[in-house]
Parts: C-alpha cells; sequence; structure tokens
C-alpha cells in the first residue's frame, strides 16, 4: 500500500491569509491598535522577537511603543510603569518581552497588566478563563497552533493529542486549551520515562521543548499529526525544530515544520489578540 503523502502545515502561508485579514479590518478603524512593548534587559533573542513585531504591525497598520528598562529595575517600578500603560486609553494592548531578568518574579509583572489589554494571555485572569474552558485571550503561540490546524480542517475532538513540554508560556496552556477542544490529553516534560511510549499514542503531538530532533520516526504513530513548536538556533544561525522532519515524513499525515510553522502563526495571533483587544475595550 502506498504511504499517504505528508501534509505540510504551512504556516507561513495561512499567516500570510490571516494578515490580509488584519490589515483590512484594521484599514477600517478610525483609531489604530496601540500596542505596548515592554523590554528589560538586552537579550539578543528578545530583541529579535520584537522586531519582527514591529515590523508586522507597520504591515497591518497598528502603532506600536517599545519601552526598554534597564535590567536592574526594581519590580515596584515596572508594575507602576506598566499601570501607567494599562490606565492609558489611548493603548491597546501591553505585552512583556519574556525572559525577564531573574531577579523580577514575571507573575507580578505580568499582572499588572489590564486583562482587557493582554494580548499575550498570560495574565492570571486570562488564564483562569482557559482553566475553566471559558477563553477570552488566549496566548499567542497556542492560539497559533489552533488556528494553523482548523485551517487544515484537523479537529482535536475526540483525539488523543500529547504535549511534549510544561512550561507556563506554551506546554500548560495548549495542554488545557487542547482539553477544552475535548481532547484527551497527556503532558510529557524533561521527567517522563520512556517518551516514545506515550508519544506514539498520539493522534496529534505537539512538541515544545527546544531539543533539536528530540521527536524521529520511532516517536510518532502511524498517521500523526505533528506540531514542532521548537525552535534552536545553531552556530551556523540555521533554525531548527524538535522534530527529525526527515526521519517523520513517511509516516505521519501532517507535520507543521520548522521554520514556516507555528512560529509565523504566533505572531499574526498576537496582533489578531491585539484586534480582539481593542474590540473588548470598544465594546458599549
Ligand atoms: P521551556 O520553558 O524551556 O520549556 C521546555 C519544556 O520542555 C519543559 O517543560 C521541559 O521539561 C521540557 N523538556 C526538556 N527536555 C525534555 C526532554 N528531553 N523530554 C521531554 N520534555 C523535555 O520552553 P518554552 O518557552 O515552553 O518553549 C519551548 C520551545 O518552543 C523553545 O524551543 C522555544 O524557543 C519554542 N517556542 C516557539 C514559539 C513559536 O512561536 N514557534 C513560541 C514560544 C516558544 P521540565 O519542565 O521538566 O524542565
Amino acid at each position: 500500500m502506498l504511504n499517504k503523502p505528508l501534509t505540510l502545515l504551512n504556516g507561513t502561508e495561512v499567516a500570510k491569509v490571516h494578515e490580509l485579514a488584519l490589515s483590512t479590518k484594521i484599514s477600517a478603524l478610525s483609531t489604530k491598535p496601540h500596542l505596548v512593548i515592554i523590554q528589560v534587559g538586552n537579550n539578543g533573542a528578545s530583541a529579535k522577537y520584537i522586531e519582527y513585531k514591529k515590523r508586522f504591525a507597520l504591515r497591518v497598520g497598528a502603532i506600536v511603543t517599545h519601552t526598554q528598562y534597564e535590567d536592574n529595575i526594581t519590580e515596584d517600578e515596572l508594575v507602576k510603569n506598566i499601570k501607567t500603560y494599562s490606565n492609558d486609553k489611548s493603548v491597546n494592548g501591553i505585552i512583556v518581552q519574556l525572559p525577564l531578568p531573574k531577579t523580577i518574579r514575571p507573575w507580578i509583572i505580568l499582572d499588572a497588566i489590564d486583562p482587557k489589554k493582554d494580548v499575550d494571555g498570560l495574565t492570571s485572569f486570562n488564564l483562569r478563563h482557559v482553566y475553566e474552558n471559558n477563553e477570552i485571550l488566549l496566548p499567542a503561540t497556542t492560539k497559533g497552533i489552533f488556528t494553523l490546524l482548523s485551517h487544515y480542517n484537523i479537529s482535536l475532538d475526540g483525539k488523543n493529542v500529547v504535549v511534549v513540554g510544561r512550561s507556563s508560556l506554551v506546554g500548560k496552556p495548549t495542554a488545557l486549551a487542547s482539553i477544552n477542544r475535548n481532547a484527551t490529553v497527556t503532558i510529557c516534560h524533561s521527567h517522563t520515562k520512556d517518551l516514545a511510549s506515550i508519544t506514539e499514542t498520539a493522534d496529534i503531538l505537539i512538541v515544545a521543548v527546544g531539543h533539536p530532533d528530540l521527536i524521529k520516526e520511532e516517536y510518532i504513530k502511524e498517521g500523526a499529526v505533528i506540531v514542532d513548536v521548537g525552535i534552536s538556533v545553531g552556530d551556523d544561525n540555521k533554525v531548527t525544530g524538535d522534530v527529525m522532519a526527515s526521519s517523520i515524513s513517511e509516516k505521519a499525515d501532517a507535520l507543521s515544520p520548522v521554520p514556516g510553522g507555528v512560529g509565523p502563526m504566533t505572531i499574526v495571533s498576537l496582533f489578531e489578540n491585539l484586534l480582539q483587544a481593542y474590540d473588548l475595550q470598544n465594546r458599549k
């Protein structure tokens, strides 16, 4: 029997479609959505991601204010500054670029963001709504994964979903939101014994670890859908995911590759959240 060819879940192309829809909606608004990006310190990767967001904003017609603080800023000062933006009616969305310096507790800072402006979906308020299956603003990477799957008519309902990675940023919200979409969910992490014996039960395998080529053929079930979230940048600047694409291509049905999968979906989802936040704030 011939194998079904692998479907590439093309985040770059799907993100373009969503970007166009965003531009059209934003161009019809009398005041443009305004995003504030808070950066603390000088993390090189953060600077790169902020640059991507600024460029995206320019393309879709949103306004970005990028505010950078020294890494010796105190929690109190940072909270005070974020609350000022939270109370500023001209600001529709606020993101705090993570990671923060170790001296600053992220949850204290994130909870200074007005939940209606929390376009990263990481305040306790918005995460509790995911927990309660009453989602408002979903974390951007999680939203991007589901938007991509939905574009290819891949439903989570009744499926066995395995999420590898349990971070607060990606793994846990993605697992919870998968339960909300009626999947049966298993979460794996660095203490999981015999990872392959669990990942090979997945109809949909979502991998968010940051270890190049962690997932190979023997880790997956025949016909599985694989979503690679991992990003590792080599010395040669080559971007690699957590899944060895060449090894799984004959066995999986679909793969969201790195690069060109979840990455572009995350950024477009962030700006979809900005527009949703704008609507929430302007709702009569
Ligand atoms: P993180 O906070 O470092 O979490 C990594 C998770 O992987 C942890 O839960 C860790 O387990 C688990 N892990 C580590 N080694 C493992 C192993 N051998 N087997 C199974 N699990 C293992 O990272 P993150 O913020 O969630 O991000 C994960 C990856 O996604 C990174 O590469 C990041 O760059 C990428 N990312 C991509 C996007 C995008 O838009 N495409 C967005 C965000 C993140 P423990 O909890 O036990 O330590």
